[in-house]
């Protein structure tokens, strides 16, 4: 069989695998490559939160795309399921931040986004037992949710399969091989692949690929956790999600009744670790830590209990946005890694952008600059991750 491609495509996580689907969708010969198995890296230990709200008009329109995919997601992906979950996603900020949630509010209604200020009282209806005396009104997006993140990626690969892409598991590339500056393809641990261009969408370990054409990709590969709590008896009804920008921390419902938190805390790029050798057990002292974060919103989870959990990894970028971008400049090898902790929910509009790039399309979609390599080197990084005070 001809190891001959268009496009080589690194890594199965959810961008990796949108890009690979789109690309053969439009009729290119794809190769899809993965050091472990689909969805087996940080893609598969996603929260996998899908919400539209960010302070950039770009990145919410991305996400509003991708909103509208997930929840049409079998069409799309040739009958595939995602497990889309519409139960809601709420935003919580400190009284000082209120105009900053109501400016955020006001762009996304202009994207086309359903979002809302509610009262304190629907909270409580939609969150009962919350906590509510440091909040004067809350952001609201009824149509968000969130997926079950390895059955997603699978179902994307699959489908993708389905339209010719050929996967290779277990199989790391170990460089892409330039001649006279353009793509020529990508060495692995299993041979040669072929290729007149590479998408390198390998998350935490992309950097090292990037470096065997002379790339530094700035993103460091940041420990994280996510802990399980299981609320007490009869209190297991689904509840929005929650972005709880007071106690750092966002929480959703999960499988079998359990709440799943995480942070949203800048601190999380402090822990930066070797990402083919960190500890993937939760930490004691973030059970406790997060408990206690949770219990500050919903003081009925102190009768709960702690119910397991687990470490992966972001990659973080120093702005915490991604690099798509084309890097050597004209030389076939495309950067789609650095989704910092909230690249989940871009996928399939991820998949659009990168494709487009890849086949020179004059009038993209979506305007891949605001994520481009150089913006670091020019001191003109994306803004607004942080647009909320982080309390604690
Ligand atoms: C705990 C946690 C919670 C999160 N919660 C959310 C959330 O609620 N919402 C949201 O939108 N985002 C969330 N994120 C972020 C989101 O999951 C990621 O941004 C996204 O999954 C990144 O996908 P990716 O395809 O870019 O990379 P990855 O998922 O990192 O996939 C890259 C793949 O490339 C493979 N690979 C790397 N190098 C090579 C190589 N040389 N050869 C072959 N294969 C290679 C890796 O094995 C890996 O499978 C969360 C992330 C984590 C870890």
């Amino acid at each position: 069989m001809s190891n001959a491609f268009n496009v080589v495509v690194v890594g199965a996580g959810i961008n990796g695998a949108c890009t690979a689907f789109e690309l053969a969708s439009r009729g290119l010969k794809v190769a899809l490559v993965e050091r472990l198995h689909v969805g087996e890296g940080p893609s598969g230990r996603s929260s996998a939160i899908i919400r539209t709200h960010y302070s950039n008009r770009l990145t919410a329109a991305m996400a509003l795309y991708s909103l509208r995919v997930f929840q049409r997601f079998a069409e799309v992906y040739d009958g595939g399921t995602c497990g889309f979950q519409n139960v809601g996603f709420v935003v919580l900020v400190s009284r000082k931040d209120l105009d900053g949630l109501r400016a955020n509010l006001a762009m996304h209604q202009q994207v086309g986004i359903r979002a809302e200020l509610i009262s304190v009282a629907d909270l409580a209806a939609l969150l009962p037992g919350a906590y509510t005396d440091d909040l004067e009104a809350v952001g609201y997006e009824p149509e968000s949710g969130y997926c079950d993140p390895y059955l997603t990626v699978n179902s994307v690969v699959q489908a993708a399969r389905g339209r010719g892409v050929r996967l290779f598991q277990v199989t790391t590339a170990t460089a892409v091989t330039l001649q006279g500056g353009r793509a020529a393809g990508v060495v692995t641990d299993q041979g040669e692949l072929a290729a007149g261009a590479v998408v390198i969408a390998g998350g935490p370990w992309a950097p090292a690929l990037a470096r065997s054409v002379g790339v530094e990709l700035p993103l460091n590969p940041c420990r994280v956790q996510v802990a399980f709590f299981r609320p007490p008896a009869g209190h297991d009804a689904p509840f929005p999600v929650v972005a709880d920008f007071i106690n750092a921390t966002y929480f959703r419902p999960e499988t079998g009744g359990l709440t799943l938190v995480g942070l949203v805390d800048p601190v999380e790029a402090n822990y930066v670790v070797d990402p083919d050798r960190y500890d993937e057990r939760l930490d004691r002292d973030f059970v406790l830590d997060a408990g206690e974060r949770l219990v500050r919103r919903r003081p009925l989870m102190e009768q709960g209990g702690s119910a397991g959990g687990y470490a992966a990894l972001y990659d973080i970028t120093p702005d915490w946005h991604p690099v798509i971008d084309e890097a050597p400049e004209g030389s076939g090898v495309f950067l789609c890694a650095g989704f910092s902790g909230h690249g989940f929910k871009l996928g399939p509009a991820v998949g659009r952008m990168v494709a487009d790039m890849v086949m020179g399309v004059e009038a993209p979609l979506f305007d891949a600059r605001l994520f481009r390599l150089s913006r670091f080197a020019e001191g003109d990084p994306v803004r607004g991750r942080y647009e909320y005070s982080i309390a604690g």
